[in-house]
């Protein structure tokens, strides 16, 4: 039988997120410095065989019922549907987030291996900007690979934007419309300080309010009630879809953060700006049961901490970058 993963708050953690490689296809401006980072060796990444050991003895242990797989850009790490084949087998709600780039190859490998929702990042729909954003010029790629998410019946398909000020604040109706037409749910991301250059200021934060009042301008939206999910979701009031927005900044969903994370080399962080993580590797390697994992992950989650506090003068600005941490 299992027994929750609670913290000293009270709150019930389900959902893990992993990493599954450091590496990336892209090199997003606000996630990575222009000459890349240096890349884990190979056999520094938890093979899928260890990945799988961990996730199930959450699932065992501690009920968690969502799997994230992330990155790094999850799709570069070879042989991706083995793993998801793996772990769709756990009877978990099981997503990938992925810049897209490769879904055209990969999108029906990854549905006949169990995968059933995705979310697809994109920055901007202008081929000259993403390219500045991303250093690749693939939003045509990344459009086929939204098309081809779709056509491979993936549900939901969520298009994740990261708005920033004076960069793409100026596509938020765009992306609106674009999710519309597509009949996918766009999901505005408040730009957090774990970008890898230090360009992140709180004037660059497009906030939740400024998405919602330029969105609804534009189409007309009916409210819906605020749910556990970070995305707060609106509904436009013509019934042409939904679009969210994840005020991490904000309106932090700490209070309800039910997230624990696996880094690639196998670090466990009990939150994404954790500051300390916790060598699950070494301990897997060194022929530690699954109760003595369990009992480590445990103690590291109770010390989960109430909230990142980014706005507040203490707000400890953790060492590394979303991609090595996984967004
Ligand atoms: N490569 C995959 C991708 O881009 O979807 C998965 C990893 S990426 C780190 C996960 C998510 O983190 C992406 O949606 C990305 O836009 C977001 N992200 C990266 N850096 C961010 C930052 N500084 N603030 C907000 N979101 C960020
Ligand atoms: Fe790569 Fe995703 Fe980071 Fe962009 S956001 S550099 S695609 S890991």
């Amino acid at each position: 039988m299992s027994v929750p993963l609670i913290d000293g708050f009270g709150r019930v953690h389900r959902d893990l997120r992993i990493s599954v490689t450091d590496r990336c296809n892209f090199r997003c401006t606000y996630c990575m410095p222009a000459d890349g980072l240096d890349w884990l060796p190979r056999e520094d990444l938890l093979t899928f065989e260890e990945i799988e050991r961990i996730a199930r003895l959450m699932v065992d242990h501690f009920g968690i019922d969502s799997i994230r797989l992330t990155g790094g850009e999850p799709t570069v790490r070879a042989n991706l549907p083995v793993l998801v084949q793996k772990l769709a087998a756990l009877d978990v709600d099981l997503a990938l987030t992925t810049n897209g780039a490769t879904l055209g190859l990969l999108a029906d490998k990854l549905v006949a291996a169990g995968l059933r929702r995705i979310n697809i990042s994109l920055d901007s729909l202008r081929p000259e900007r993403f390219e500045e954003l991303t250093r690749r010029a693939d939003l045509d790629r990344v459009l086929d690979g939204i098309d081809a998410a779709l056509a491979a019946g993936l549900n939901p398909v969520k298009v994740n934007a990261v708005m920033m000020r004076g960069i793409n604040d100026d596509e938020i109706v765009d992306f609106a419309r674009f999710g519309r037409d597509k009949g996918v749910e766009v999901r505005f991301i408040e730009f957090m300080p774990l970008d890898a250059d230090l360009s992140w200021s709180n004037d660059k934060v497009v906030t939740l309010d400024e998405i919602v009042t330029t969105v609804g301008e534009e189409f007309p939206l009916a409210p819906v009630e605020r749910s556990n999910s970070p995305a707060a979701v609106w509904h436009y009031a013509d019934g042409k879809g939904s679009f969210g927005v994840i005020a991490s900044v904000t309106d932090a969903f700490c209070g309800s953060c039910d997230r624990v994370r696996l880094t690639a080399e196998g670090m466990f962080r009990n939150c994404l700006f954790a500051v300390d993580e916790h060598d699950l590797r070494e301990l897997l390697r060194s022929g530690a049961s699954d109760d003595e994992i369990a009992d480590v992950i445990s103690d590291v989650v109770k010390d989960k901490w109430a909230g990142h506090a980014i706005n507040q003068v203490h707000f400890i600005r953790p060492g590394r970058s979303m991609s090595q941490i996984g967004g």
